[in-house]
């Protein structure tokens, strides 16, 4: 069987499955006119950077990069030296999927991991792990890292974060933020996005902008700009400035100032809890989580994961082995409803 294809038969076993939206896209055959200087000294650059401030309330250091695995682990190894490590959940991304990369760019700062019941990191494990060891011989935890919204689809809140961004100041920890889909968390909380970030303690956010709409391309913030430092030359070094760079910044122009960013994260949310409603009830699946953001996680037994995937629906079941649905900017509310049509019949 083949996994290459461009149906336009929507599937829903990740985010990443869909195009680029039309703001974003707009915005970038806009940048696509004339010359402009290279590597991030054009306008589109300034403007991209400035839309951010405006969305952060605050004068952050900005960065676009290509990638969340590069955000993540450049935004890592500015905080930490090659000795020191980084305390995340066993579910992180950046534990699970960066092939190493945070450790690699760090040279080494080691991830410390905590069990994890639904995807999120506690003050408790916070604690545990950045006390457990004090001595020479262990690698000293500098920072720790949250996802948000979490692989398995939570949210944190604000005062969750304040408390999470307490613990870690009392063991003198950076506070980092994954927030490949962070736009889907401010969503669900409808609150600002400097309430959920710098307000809440968070140091350093990697912002998604791949899963909210993009061709290509996260935002490392630094809200705290004494840890930019010579952030620049670490992007470079590591492959990640585009000398093209408007056409990575531009579509951030199109998110942020049409406001496209909220109703793409809103639409993904809401066709994951259309998914959720609709299936509510059935006998033969369990909800996972929570659904808080743009995923439904569904656990049932095999035969049933075979029929589905016999009728066609592709998902992913990396995490605790339920199937893992995702709703992008552009999942049609119809199509939903025949993957909820068909686990309804396959399970009730
Ligand atoms: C998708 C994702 C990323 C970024 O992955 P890339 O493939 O490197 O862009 C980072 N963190 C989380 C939680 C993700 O889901």
């Amino acid at each position: 069987m083949s996994h290459c294809s461009t149906s336009n038969e929507q599937q829903f076993a990740s985010d990443n499955y869909a195009g680029i939206c039309p703001e974003a896209l707009a915005a970038m055959v806009e940048a696509n006119s004339g010359h402009a200087t290279a590597y991030g000294e054009d306008p589109w650059t300034a403007k991209a950077a400035d839309a951010f401030r405006e969305l952060f309330e605050m004068d952050c250091d900005v960065f676009f990069v290509f990638n969340g695995t590069a955000a993540n682990s450049l935004a890592l190894a500015s905080l930490c030296q090659s000795y020191h490590s980084v305390i995340c959940t066993q579910s992180a991304h950046v534990e699970t999927d960066e092939c190493g990369a945070p450790e690699f760019f760090s040279n080494g700062s080691k991830l410390l991991t905590a069990p994890s019941v639904d995807g999120k990191l506690t003050a408790d494990a916070i604690r545990a792990l950045a006390t457990s060891r004090t001595d020479i011989h262990f690698p000293r935890p500098k920072v720790a890292t949250i996802t948000q919204s979490t692989e398995t689809g939570r949210v944190y809140t604000p005062a969750e974060v304040a408390t999470l961004a307490e613990t870690t100041r009392q063991h003198g920890l950076h506070l980092h933020m994954d927030g490949a889909r962070f736009f889907n968390a401010v969503a669900s909380l409808g609150c600002m996005p400097a309430e959920i970030t710098w307000k809440s303690g968070v140091d350093v956010l990697c912002c998604g902008g791949t899963k909210n709409g993009m061709a290509i391309g996260e935002t490392v913030v630094f809200f705290d700009r004494k840890l930019a430092l010579d952030f620049d030359y670490r992007c470079k070094q590591a492959g990640q400035l585009a000398s093209k760079m408007r056409f990575l910044s531009s579509p951030w122009v199109g998110l942020l100032q049409t406001g496209a960013w909220e109703r793409n994260a809103r639409h993904a949310n809401a066709c994951a809890r259309r998914l959720r409603d609709a299936v509510n009830g059935v006998t033969g699946a369990t909800l996972m989580f929570p659904v808080e953001a743009n995923a439904v996680f569904l656990l049932t037994s095999e035969q049933n994961l075979a029929a589905l995937r016999e009728r066609g629906w592709r998902f992913y079941t990396f995490i605790g082995g339920g199937a893992r649905f995702m709703f992008a900017w552009d999942s049609d509310f119809e199509r939903v409803d025949q993957l909820a049509a068909d686990i309804r019949d396959i399970m009730q």
